[in-house]
């Protein structure tokens, strides 16, 4: 479904780029966690990296209760990006130079999720996106925590993908300029997964660990 971009998110800067389907903003905010979340505070701009995850037709993030973000973004109008990095691009003139990558912005207004089952179910869509089958290996979430927990959640009805892909864009009177030009690829690799000293013993190192990939995350 492709939904047509309103005056703040229609892309003007190199907007042939730019998409506002739903299948390619959801595979962007599916594939990457790591959000950023602006707003404005006394008058100020305050972008606060955290983690996304998406729930159908709404992002969500949390944090503490207590934490300035979950308090002063709620109810406020907020932009969340999120960015994929997958190559530099290197041209044959320094203003050639460029990224591929696939980025959203989200705009809207954010909403508190308030209903503790909600907040529950919302809480193991998140564990459940990055680590299938963890919810329910863990002791079970104590009222408190669920309290200490704030949510908050943005509707996917203002956004836009932009998604840079190619070869370097050099014009044709630069092409014979004797400097190396192409890409050089970025690819988020895991490391070694390392025990907890205090481990009990006997636990193997499960599915979803071993499997996990950080920037490529596929819903399940
Ligand atoms: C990793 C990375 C590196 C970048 N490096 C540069 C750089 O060095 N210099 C530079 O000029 N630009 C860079 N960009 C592109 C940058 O994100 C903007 O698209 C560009 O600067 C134009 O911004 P604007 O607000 O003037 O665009 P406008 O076209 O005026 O923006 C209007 C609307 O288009 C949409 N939009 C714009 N950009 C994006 C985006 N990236 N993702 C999703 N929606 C978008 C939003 O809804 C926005 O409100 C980079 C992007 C990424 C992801």
């Amino acid at each position: 479904m492709t939904q047509a971009p309103t005056e703040r998110s229609r892309a003007r800067r190199l907007h042939e780029k730019a998409a506002y389907d739903r299948a390619s903003i959801d595979a962007i905010l599916d594939a990457m966690p790591l959000a950023h979340v602006g707003y404005v505070f006394d008058g100020a701009p305050v972008v606060t990296p955290t983690l996304q995850w998406r729930m159908g037709e709404r992002i969500y993030w949390h944090g503490s209760s207590a934490s300035r973000t979950q308090r002063k973004a709620a109810s406020a109008q907020v932009c969340v990006t999120v960015t994929l990095t997958d190559a530099m691009v290197l041209a044959r003139s320094g203003l050639e130079h460029s990224v591929n990558y696939r980025s959203v912005m989200v705009f809207g207004e954010a909403t508190t999720v308030t209903d503790p089952a909600e907040k529950a179910e919302a809480l193991r869509a998140m564990m459940e996106a990055m680590f299938p089958g963890r919810w329910d290996q863990l002791r079970p979430m104590t009222a408190q925590e669920l309290k200490a927990t704030a949510i908050l959640s943005l509707p996917l009805t203002e956004a836009s993908a932009k998604i840079s892909t190619g070869m370097p864009t050099d014009p044709p009177e630069d092409l014979a300029t004797p400097v190396w030009a192409g890409l050089l690829p970025i690819h988020l690799t895991m490391g070694r997964p390392e025990p907890d000293p205090q481990l009990a013993p006997g636990i193997e190192l499960p599915a979803h660990a071993l499997n996990y990939r950080f920037g490529q995350i596929v819903k399940p």
